[in-house]
């Protein structure tokens, strides 16, 4: 066996489709947490603190159309709908005003979160890995470049759950706007191409039990349509 011949198989390239063609190949997963004041409120966090970054794992993605099995370890599994930034390039220590620059695209994501042990654990001062970086945490629609849908500075982001409307806010709330966000997250990482942004849940989250269906959207880039299984 050659030195450069893998002792086991190497993992696939988790990707997410491309509106248009092709496929975006995901490097890593940032989300920015605590980044809409009314969301800030309903789970009564210190609105003066600024928004926190985390990570989630790659292969925590879950596609468009897909399911997440209801995750082991909770008893309050919440839906979080943000705006997703899809990378093309990156750097350390980029300026707001060329932050954009970097972006390749939008999408619509979900931060699936078990709230009861995200609150224990950030309760304790433990890392809240376990409450947030689980298996199949983290489904994602399409990626819609920039050259087709543009920026995003504003629109109605709304999520339903069986039909019923959960949550329904504006981009425009962002605490941390997008150029904001690349410039801050690159002061601690040195940003790359496939690297995907989660920019914040609105308020309404909610919890959902197996055979709910959940249907995210924002303005300009279609829909998330996810449903939540029975465990493995
Ligand atoms: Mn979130």
């Amino acid at each position: 066996m050659s030195s450069t011949e893998y002792v086991i198989a190497p993992p696939a390239v988790v990707s997410l489709p491309v509106a248009g063609g092709g496929r975006y190949p995901v490097r890593r997963i940032f989300c920015v947490g605590r980044n809409y004041l009314e969301h800030i409120r309903e789970l009564g966090n210190d609105e003066r603190e600024p928004p926190v970054f985390f990570m989630k794992p790659t292969d925590s993605i879950v596609q468009d159309g897909g399911i997440v099995p209801y995750p082991p370890g909770t008893q309050n599994l919440h839906y979080e709908l943000e705006l997703v930034m899809a990378l093309k390039s990156g750097g350390y220590r980029i300026s707001p005003e060329q932050a954009l620059d970097h972006v390749f695209g939008y999408a619509i994501g979900l931060d699936m979160t078990k709230r009861d042990v995200q609150k224990t654990l950030a309760g304790k001062s433990q890392p809240w890995e376990l409450g947030k970086a689980f298996e199949h945490a983290t489904p994602c629609g399409p990626v819609y470049p920039v050259e087709q849908v543009g920026h995003i500075e504003s629109g109605r982001i709304h999520l339903t759950v069986n039909g019923e409307t959960k949550q329904d806010s504006d981009i425009s709330h962002l605490i941390w706007k997008l150029p904001e966000i690349i410039a801050n997250l690159s002061l601690h990482y040195r940003l790359q191409a496939g690297d995907l942004i989660l920019t914040g849940t609105p308020h309404g989250v909610g919890p959902v039990v197996a055979g709910d269906a959940m249907v995210g959207e924002i303005a300009g880039l279609g829909r998330l349509a996810v449903a939540v299984g029975t465990p493995e």
